[in-house]
């Protein structure tokens, strides 16, 4: 167990993602620019400029929140293309709807779904399948990335943005004692909630690392992995095609 958290099964962990994100949905934007300092906006460009996104696409942003990166696609892939929204979460695809609805995207559909199953979406039936800062909450990653194979065309392509393993060990332990002491303290100033954030601190730490995920992406499948750190493997992005 780390920081008090003891090992929990998966029922449980998905009831406390749930808590969590339906806690935090209406302050979740302010969080994220606070806690990252504005630089998940950077992670996230550059995560799309990885995308290959095109006009007339089919994309599918999974477990996609408030929206960030279906807004952009929801411009790139123009009129004749379509973007999907989807999240598991009520209250976090709610806060996504509105701000996409406000900002005229009128390209875009809002679908709440599990990324282990992705059940609403048929097979081969999207170009572009992307989740930014979402797997790391999913219990079964593996069934998750078999569920992203599945919706993809042939020649479509997966971007996973999460954060990753930092390349050298002093940024990793002061990274470490940022998540464990800053996050839940800012949690509880702002959002009133220190837990969520406790949380998401430890499922940072918990996550897969580089190659480890891109392991796993070769074994759901995937073709030509590779990825690329951010903010020296703070962040990572995963890419992978299916064939
Ligand atoms: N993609 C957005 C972004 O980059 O700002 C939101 C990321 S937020 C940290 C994580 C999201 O994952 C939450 O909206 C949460 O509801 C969603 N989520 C958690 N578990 C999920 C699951 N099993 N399937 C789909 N979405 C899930």
């Amino acid at each position: 167990t780390h920081f008090g958290y003891k090992t929990v099964n998966k029922a449980e962990k998905q009831a406390r993602v749930a808590d969590v994100f339906t806690s935090v949905a209406k302050k979740y934007d302010i969080m994220n620019d606070l806690m990252s300092f504005g630089i998940h906006r950077l992670w996230k460009r550059y995560a799309i400029s990885l995308s290959g996104v095109r006009s007339g696409q089919h994309v599918l942003d999974i477990a996609g929140g408030t929206g960030d990166l279906a807004k952009v696609f929801s411009r790139e892939v123009g009129r004749n293309g379509h973007v999907v929204l989807s999240d598991i979460n009520a209250a976090m695809l709610e806060v996504g709807r509105e701000r996409l609805i406000n900002a005229g995207c009128n390209n875009v559909d809002f679908v709440l779904a599990n990324a282990e199953t992705l059940a609403p979406f048929d097979d081969e039936s999207f170009d572009l399948v992307t989740i930014s800062f979402g797997l790391r909450n999913v219990t079964d990653k593996d069934a998750a990335l078999k569920a992203m194979y599945r919706v993809l065309k042939p020649g479509g392509r997966l971007l996973i943005l999460e954060f990753s393993k930092p390349v050298f060990e002093p940024l990793s332990k002061a990274y470490d004692l940022y998540s464990f002491t800053a996050l839940p303290l800012m949690g509880k100033i702002i959002a009133n909630d220190s837990e969520s954030y406790k949380y998401l601190a430890e499922s940072i730490r918990m996550h897969p690392d580089q190659q480890t995920l891109k392991q796993m992406m070769q074994q759901a499948g995937f073709e030509n992995c590779d990825y690329h750190n951010l903010t020296a493997g703070i962040v990572a992005v995963h890419r992978g095609f299916k064939a």
